[in-house]
């Protein structure tokens, strides 16, 4: 203390008492230790009673420290230290030993280190003082410690007697069970215990306590004071009294609740995970039955997209080693050239992305045949969504894909043939219709032999109006029917439609209304498209409606969200109407509703399904209503767009287009000469008399070589031919006359298909009309291109003629 090293200082002072020979007198009287140390942990003083202990003198001990003295490492370790503590945070270090001396003297020592500050504030030494412990103070302190550590202990601390009775109870016992100290101390062991273990456990453990053994951590469950179970863990040691018998034993339990649980969690995740390991074995091993019974090519790819496995059926396929031919990239040998870039472009696009692949290509079998194979490969994937490898089948689809060819070929074989069939069913309609046309007109034929020629005439036409619908039909099925909207009067369509009825309706004495309330009756459509849609429910109108019935036909706008208002057509008939159960059925190519079977009324069934595709081409709509058989008909056709119809178009080519009757044109005012190429005799025949008689002069050819020869000979406004000629075809006879002459022309065909009239357009004709030809239209053009020649030769020599 600062106090006592004061009083050593003033020892040094001269003419005072010998203090230092006071204070070592009475530091030598006491028993307990007294010493100095300086910075270094060496003693630079120790009082009698420490030197006693050594067994050395003071200049012995001086300048010593701890390990010279021998004193046993770690308790000298743990002093120095512990100066260096008080030297670097100038506070009392307080703590205590056993040590024994090297005089043999054991003992117990409490010690006290304090600093010794120096005038500037320094640590310039450490006094301390050390005190023996007697024997009672030693073991209360430790009894104390003990009580203290049991007090704060978690675990439950209990001790009892032999007879099981509760002697000792800590605070971890109380929170354990539930029973506070006073509840506890006093009553049996037993209430801990549940009755069913009480027999089995109690009598062995009081067994091994007798007999001065532990027993440690053993499970087992207690009870608690709500009555419930607690997991514990026992270790449970004998007390002994002085003389070493055994007189109770001391307990302490451990709630191991969470460690069980833990535990069970654990051993429910073990068993899960060897089911798992157990299941994807299973798997495995079906996917190896299933792999290698199976007919399919089954592979596996890695992510970047070689082939790392493949089955047996791809080995049999192949018959040839895996690993060296197939493997890897080597596969792609075995696909037919002309897949492969396909093949090899969707595989990367599926590795890119992740997509799924499938594809169809051609493998080569080990017998050098290619099979058509539908392939296709998935995904699978990692944790994170990453691929990890592809997964994939090659489907044996050659037999199907066969089919398939076959069946698209007889498809178009087909529609060939329907081709094929319209053409050689029209060409003999031509001249006889023409002829009729022209006989009709004739003033010197009487009469009513005239009237039975219009009547040929409309028969034929009839049929011809049958053959195209067939082909309509071909069209519409391969998507190749293609509409030309223009701006047109669907009120002006819709007469000329009703126009071709009249002469039936007026036949049969049917009366036919008309109420055509729409203002905006302009609609960007086909034309001919549109009119024929309406004749062909005014011609159904006027076949299922009785004699004596009523047609109306009646337009109005409907309102609609997109703006313009949509133009709705109804054709109401007073006729047989339609079985409710069929209305949409009728829509369908060749049904004839209730009416299958039933010859009376002829027709194919197609006119309806006809329409109906045209309409929908314009975005619009057609249905049937009915008030069931024998209540009439109604058919709504609704046409987006209907804009007021402003345009009487002044160019009167459009006019005609848009359906106005072309105003009759004098047949003098138009002359053109003409190369009519053409080998059926008859129509040659017909036609060269009717283009004549229109004012036009006309030279006739057979075939190329006759027509070639008359163009070198003659100049020509136009040539008008017929595409299927013996030395060749109109096309090309079309293609050296533009070359060499700078002609152009109009093709007349039986084929009337759009790739028929594209090529046309490309051979150089301007037009192309479809046999029978409708020699009004013919004449149209002609004056049309009589415009463009510049020729306008009323009193043209030929006119007459
Ligand atoms: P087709 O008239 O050549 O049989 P459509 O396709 O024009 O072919 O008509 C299909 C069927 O719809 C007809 O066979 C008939 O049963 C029924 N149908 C069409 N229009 C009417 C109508 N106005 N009244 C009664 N039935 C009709």
């Amino acid at each position: 203390m600062p106090d006592r090293a004061s009083s050593l200082d003033h020892a040094k002072n001269p003419g005072a008492l010998d203090l230092r020979n006071i204070s070592e007198m009475a530091l030598s009287h006491i028993a307990d230790f007294v010493y100095v140390f300086d910075r270094e942990g060496r003693f630079v003083y120790a009082n009698k009673a420490l030197l006693d202990l050594w067994g050395l003198t003071l200049e012995q001990a001086a300048g010593r420290n701890f390990f010279d003295l021998q004193y046993p490492h770690e308790l000298a370790m743990r002093l120095q230290a512990q100066i260096q503590q008080v030297i670097k945070t100038g506070r009392q270090v307080k703590d205590e030993t056993p040590y024994t001396s090297p005089t043999g003297r054991e003992g117990y020592y409490e010690y006290i280190f304090n600093p010794y500050f120096a005038a500037d504030g320094s640590v310039a030494a450490v006094v301390g003082s050390t005190h023996i412990m007697t024997e009672r103070k030693r073991s209360e302190d430790a009894a104390r410690r003990l009580a203290a550590i049991v007090e704060s202990s978690q675990d439950a601390i209990v001790s009892k007697t032999l007879e099981g009775i509760i002697t000792s109870w800590n605070q971890g016992a109380a929170a354990l069970f539930g029973y506070s100290e006073e509840e506890a101390v006093g009553k049996p062991i037993s209430v801990l215990i549940p009755q069913e273990l009480y027999d089995k456990e109690e009598p062995e453990i009081i067994d091994h306590i007798r007999h001065g053994r532990r027993v440690e951590h053993f499970e087992t469950v207690r009870l608690r004071k709500d009555g419930s179970h607690v997991n514990v863990s026992l270790t449970i040691s004998p007390i002994r009294d002085e003389e070493g018998r055994v007189v109770g034993a001391s307990k302490i339990a451990r709630d191991i609740t969470e460690r069980k649980l833990a535990e069970e969690k654990l051993g429910r995740a073990r068993q899960q995970a060897d089911d798992a390991a157990a299941a994807a074995a299973d798997a495995a091993e079906r996917f190896r039955l299933v792999a290698e019974v199976t007919s399919l090519q089954i592979w596996t790819a890695s992510s970047e997209g070689t082939l790392e496995w493949a089955n047996q059926e791809c080995a049999n396929y192949f018959q040839t080693d895996l690993e060296t031919q197939v493997l890897g990239s080597a596969w792609a040998q075995f696909v037919h050239p002309d897949d492969l870039s396909v093949t090899l472009d969707r595989w990367r696009v599926s590795l890119g992305s992740g997509a799924r692949y499938e594809t169809e290509f051609r493998l080569k079998r080990h017998d050098g045949v290619y099979r058509w194979f539908l392939v296709r490969a998935e995904a699978m994937r990692g944790p994170a969504g990453e691929i990890t490898r592809w997964f994939g089948t090659n489907t044996d689809i050659d037999a199907l894909k066969n089919a398939q060819n076959e069946a698209e070929r007889s498809s178009r074989a087909k529609d060939a043939f329907l081709a094929t069939l319209s053409h050689e069913l029209r060409t003999p309609l031509t001249p006889v219709l023409m002829a009729a046309a022209s006989m009709r007109e004739d003033e010197r034929i009487p009469r009513d032999a005239r009237e039975q020629l219009g009547m040929m005439e409309r028969n034929i036409a009839l049929e011809a109006r049958l053959i195209d619908d067939m082909l309509d039909l071909t069209r519409i099925s391969r998507g190749q029917i293609h509409m030309r909207p223009k701006a047109c009067d669907a009120h002006t369509l819709i007469r000329l439609a009703l126009e071709m009825v009249q002469d039936d309706a007026r036949g049969k004495g049917i009366r036919i209304e008309q109420h055509f309330a729409a203002r905006h009756h302009g609609l960007v459509i086909d034309p001919a498209r549109f009119q024929q849609v309406i004749w062909n429910l005014l011609r159904n109108a006027v076949k299922f409606t009785p004699a004596g019935g009523t047609i109306t036909i009646l337009t109005r706008n409907q309102p609609s969200a997109e703006g313009a208002p949509s133009l709705r057509v109804e054709v109401v008939d007073s006729g047989i109407g339609i079985d409710p159960a069929k209305l949409d059925k009728i829509f369908l190519p060749f049904d004839q509703g209730s009416l299958a079977g039933d010859h009376r009324y002829g027709g194919l069934g197609l006119g309806l399904a006809i329409a109906r595709a045209i309409v929908d081409l314009h975005g619009g709509a057609i249905t049937a209503q009915s008030g069931g058989t024998g209540r009439g008909s109604t058919f709504i056709v609704d046409l987006p767009g209907a804009t007021a119809f402003t345009g009487e178009s002044a160019d009167p080519a459009e006019k005609a287009r848009a359906g106005a009757p072309a105003e009759e044109q004098p047949e003098e005012a138009v002359s053109l000469r003409l190369l009519l190429v053409e080998d059926h005799e008859s129509t040659l025949r017909v036609l060269s008399r009717l283009l004549t008689r229109a004012g036009h002069r006309v030279v006739a050819a057979g075939s190329i070589a006759d027509a070639r020869r008359a163009a070198s000979i003659q100049p020509f406004d136009l040539v008008i031919s017929d595409l299927g000629l013996p030395d060749g075809t109109g096309l090309e006879l079309m293609e050296a006359l533009r070359k060499t002459h700078g002609l152009g022309g109009i093709a007349l065909s039986g084929y009337g298909m759009e790739a028929d009239i594209e090529r046309s357009r490309e051979a150089g004709f301007i037009a192309h009309l479809t046999k029978p030809v409708d020699f009004q239209q013919l004449k149209g053009m002609l004056e049309e291109v009589a415009k463009d020649v510049g020729l306008h030769a009323t009193g043209h020599p030929w006119a007459k003629s």
